[in-house]
């Protein structure tokens, strides 16, 4: 009877000479159901090893053409057979036989005459040592793979990225170029803050899809001259990315591919019902332009990106040699900027703000200095960014308001139950719920009336009309305060927000006052703006008025309040409170 044969049965190759031996081999292993593929010498194992791809080798030590042990030897240099369980039978007169079988590299051994069912049980015994062998490779081979890559996105992680970047240095043929590019997303911590970690997360991965289909379609269209595996992609923590590109024209093609790259993020992500808007901060830095040294160029180009993330994001930078002072200082401010907060160097100048048509002084703008004990006092230009980017923003924000209401509470007390006060929050702050209750509570605990108080918000930060900003202003207005926006005009041109926000105040931005110069030249936004806020009903402030004529310019123009230097400094506590005092005493 032929045997039936299940394909599904461990295939195993066979090579026996003496005939008595190979009748019970094959007996006994196709009865329990394997497949067989018989051969008698050592030549057709070797021939047939390829094609057949068998789970395991039974080897005679007496093969037609040589020693069944020396045979056992040149298989094990194989690498197709390196894992291979191989079965040796040896003489029952070789005394040594198994210790040369061990030797010769065979995995297990039987002294002839075989018993069938012994055979099979060995047999069976290897296949099952050689599954839990393959299986424990391959799941160490699967953890080495997820150690290596990010779970979020699928993408390579950062350890991956260096290794690729790594090898691709070390074996490089001269000529050969490598053009690294950073990407760091701006303020991506806006979206984890305000919509939360999963949707943040879901975010990330659909940047990831973005960024590999604009170098898939950079590749299609020819830009790219390599494959997308090649461009190892990589994210490198939370939200920054990297990628490498293999030959292409440092000058031309890398800033027209990193502008791809940051176009493709600009089209609006939809994520769990929300509609979120992603710009990123790019560097570029080269080989063997800029360095050899792998960990240098991934520093050079992680510099450039903060550069460009300095300059305002959504833009690339390539890196340049004078770039490299600014992220260790960048990180030296940050910590400094940290033992500021407790160390007591912040402080508040109050800035005065005056009805135009008669010069009173009605209140201040509360604006932050630090007072850096290495480098004297600092405006926050040149440390709100780096405070917005490490979140120090958040623990600034709220000593700011607590500093502004204790202020406050302050004047109230000394009897100027009139003087109004401004303060700047950023945006920031009202993506944490938790942090609006503290603020209410520290507005409510100072004592200071809310009705004089005023918070100052930026058309982009009300522009975003989110749940929580609309929740922390509607009860900040229901005390009696008031909301101004600042640098009014510079924002969004879609005014839709104020419709939806209780806003009192609008403050002008500088730059528009700047134009109003002794030619007298007529400035058609003030214009508008002013006529806007007299239909809404809304108090004008005109900010940054540093000369008469400006001055006399936007009286002509009607505008009702200004602030600038012309009219006062920003100064310390105690230098308002008498110029106050002179104030009041004059009128
Ligand atoms: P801002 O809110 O527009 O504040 C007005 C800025 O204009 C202040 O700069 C002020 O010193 C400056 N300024 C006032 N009058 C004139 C003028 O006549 N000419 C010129 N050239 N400048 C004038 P400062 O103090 O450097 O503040 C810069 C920005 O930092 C502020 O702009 C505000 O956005 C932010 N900021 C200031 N204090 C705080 C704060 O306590 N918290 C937060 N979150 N941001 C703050
Ligand atoms: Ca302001
Ligand atoms: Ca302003």
């Amino acid at each position: 009877m032929t045997p039936t044969f299940d394909l599904e049965a461990p295939l195993l190759l066979m090579a026996v000479t003496d005939p008595w031996t190979r009748t019970k081999v094959r007996r006994a292993l196709q009865t329990a159901g394997y497949r067989l593929v018989e051969t008698a010498s050592a030549a057709a194992v070797l021939a047939n090893l390829r094609q057949t791809r068998p789970a395991l080798i039974l080897l005679d030590c007496a093969l037609a053409d040589q020693d069944g042990f020396q045979t056992c030897g040149q298989l094990r240099s194989l690498i197709e057979v390196a894992n291979l369980p191989i079965l040796l039978l040896t003489e029952r007169t070789d005394l040594r036989g198994a210790q040369r079988a061990f030797d010769a590299g065979a995995t297990d051994s039987m002294v002839k005459p075989i018993s069938g069912r012994q055979l099979c049980f060995r047999v069976k015994t290897l296949l099952q040592l050689q599954q839990a062998v393959t299986d424990l490779q391959n799941a160490q081979s699967r953890i080495r793979q997820l150690r290596r890559t990010d779970h979020l996105t699928t993408l390579a992680n950062s350890s991956r990225f260096r290794t690729h970047l790594n090898r691709f240095l070390a074996s490089a043929p001269t000529n050969t170029t490598l053009t690294l590019l950073y990407l760091d997303l701006d303020r991506f911590k806006r979206i984890n803050d305000t919509l939360g970690h999963l949707t943040g997360d879901r975010v990330l991965i659909q940047i990831a899809q973005r960024i590999q289909g604009a170098l898939a379609s950079a590749i299609a269209e020819g830009l790219l001259p390599c494959a997308l595996e090649e461009c190892c992609c990589a994210r490198f923590g939370g939200d920054e990315f990297a990628v490498m590109l293999p030959g292409i024209d440092p000058q031309q093609v890398a800033p027209q591919l990193a502008h791809q790259l940051l176009s493709c993020l600009t089209q609006p992500f939809a994520v769990d019902g929300y509609e979120v808007v992603m710009t990123a901060s790019l560097g570029i830095s080269h080989f063997p332009g800029d360095t050899r040294d792998p960990d240098t160029l991934l520093k050079n180009a992680a510099t450039a990106a903060y550069h460009a993330k300095q300059q305002g994001g959504n833009n690339s930078q390539i890196f340049q040699p004078n770039l490299l002072g600014g992220s260790a200082g960048r990180l030296r401010m940050e910590n400094e900027l940290r033992k500021a907060l407790h160390n007591g160097e912040l402080a508040l100048y109050f800035q005065p703000q005056v009805a135009l048509k008669d010069h009173r002084l009605f209140g201040a703008e509360a604006l932050l200095r630090w007072h850096h004990p290495r480098l004297g006092t600092l405006l926050p230009g040149s440390f709100l960014p780096i405070a917005m980017e490490s979140g120090l923003i958040v623990d600034i924000d709220e000593w700011v308001w607590k500093q502004a209401c204790r202020q406050l509470a302050d004047w109230q007390k000394q009897g100027w139950g009139d003087l109004h006060l401004s303060v700047n929050l950023s945006g920031q702050l009202y993506w944490q719920s938790r942090c609006i209750e503290s603020l209410l509570c520290i507005l409510r605990s100072s004592g200071a009336d809310p009705c004089r108080l005023e918070i100052e918000l930026t058309e982009n930060t009300l522009m975003r009309r989110d749940r929580v900003t609309l929740d922390f202003l509607g009860h900040f207005k229901a005390l009696g305060a008031q909301i101004a926006i600042d640098d009014f005009g510079t924002g969004f041109s879609s005014l839709g927000y104020l419709k939806d926000f209780p806003v009192d105040t609008l403050k002008i931005d500088r730059s528009f006052i700047r134009g109003l110069d002794e030619e007298g030249d007529p400035c058609p936004i003030i214009d508008a703006i002013l006529a806007m806020g007299k239909s809404m009903g809304l108090r004008v402030v005109c900010e940054g008025i540093e000369n008469k004529f400006q001055l006399a310019a936007l009286k002509e123009l009607g505008c009702p309040f200004g602030q600038g230097f012309y009219l006062g400094r920003p100064m310390p506590d105690a230098l308002f409170t008498r110029h106050w005092h002179l104030h009041k005493a004059s009128v």
